[in-house]
């Protein structure tokens, strides 16, 4: 037993890293923003180890029995234009590859993804009607705002301090979001467009394209794609939760983002991550029937020789010092 504490110990380990954008927004229910301050501390933490490979060297590599040296690769979801603008600087500045998850939907547009506007609809809104009625697929989404219905300072800061991913909501607008949310997930992004448009019908608003939550350009993919540190992974075309839907509609999904991604770049697209991490047993083969060489999960786990080649963890960065990121890094190869 202790034989084999200390053999786990002394392991190289392989991890991934996942970010998703580096900026610094009001809210960040899925702690989802490193601010840029902290991005490059945690880079010049990165930098120190050596250990920092691209991440196909990484799913490459994991598995090699003699390797000497801890791996640790980085990579970025979605697409988000800061990306372009903020994290890839920083990530030249210190010479340190990464790969970038692209969502193809909303790229070179100027249109959020429904999960950002359904947050600013709900959340941020300063007045809304009080009541609320939705049929989501045949359920009956109904709630009362009551109060909430204006958007008030103490409100305002409850949602600027919430983490829908770490507590349950303690607002009867963020029980309703995340209500929406949980429920619109599950679906296919025509039927998603439609409720979201419903919500927006609610609330009397246009949709709302704040600049901060656009995608890349084209041109800068193209860019990105371009520089020998960094490469670009598929991540869908429309970001459904790959687990719910079939076979047949999860290998489209796979494919027309690879292909797309392809045409815009000149290269070969090879790794893939799920969005939302969701993902069946029809996933895993969809990825490799959509001749992937690997794909990514959000569990967070170390890469090692037993780890399936289509469900390969990641940890995701939050938005801590490089001091704090130092100790979590520490902290997760021993997992
Ligand atoms: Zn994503």
């Amino acid at each position: 037993m202790i034989r084999h504490f200390i053999q786990k110990y002394l392991e190289p380990k392989a991890l991934v890293l996942m970010y998703h954008r580096i900026a610094a927004p009001e809210t960040d229910i899925w702690d989802l923003a490193v601010s840029p301050a902290n991005f490059e501390e945690q880079l010049q933490v990165l930098s120190r180890t050596g250990e920092v490979v691209p991440l196909h060297e990484l799913a490459a590599r994991a598995k090699e029995k003699r390797r000497r040296k801890h791996l640790i690769a980085l990579s970025f979801d979605d697409g988000y234009i800061d990306n372009y603008e903020t994290a890839k600087p920083l990530l030249e500045k210190y010479r340190l590859p990464a790969t970038f998850f692209v969502t193809s939907c909303n790229l070179g547009t100027e249109r959020e993804f429904w999960w950002d506007e359904l947050e600013n609809l709900i959340l941020h809104a300063a007045h809304l009607p009080a009541t609320f009625v939705m049929k989501v697929k045949g359920v009956l989404i109904k709630r009362d705002l009551k109060q909430e219905a204006e958007l008030s300072y103490e409100l305002q800061q409850q949602h600027m301090h919430w983490k829908a991913c770490l507590t349950p909501p303690t607002t009867r607008r963020s029980e309703l979001f995340l209500a929406l949310w949980t429920a619109m997930r599950a679906l296919a992004d025509s039927e998603i467009q439609q409720l979201l448009q419903q919500v927006r019908d609610w609330t009397k608003s246009e949709a709302v394209n704040r600049p901060a939550y656009k995608s890349m350009s084209t041109g800068q993919l193209a860019e990105l794609a371009k520089q020998q540190l960094f490469a670009i992974g598929a991540h869908t075309v429309t970001h459904p939760a790959l687990g719910h839907h079939g076979f047949d509609f999860q290998k489209a999904e796979m494919a027309a983002n690879r292909d797309l991604l392809q045409e815009l770049t000149g290269n070969r697209i090879s790794l893939m991550a799920y969005p939302y991490g969701h993902y069946n047993a029809d996933t895993l083969q969809a990825a490799e029937a959509a001749s992937f060489d690997a794909a990514f999960t959000t569990e967070g786990s170390t890469v090692n020789k037993r780890t399936h080649q289509y469900r390969i963890g990641r940890f995701q960065v939050n938005d801590m010092t490089g001091a704090a990121f130092a100790k979590t890094l520490q902290k997760w190869a021993l997992t």
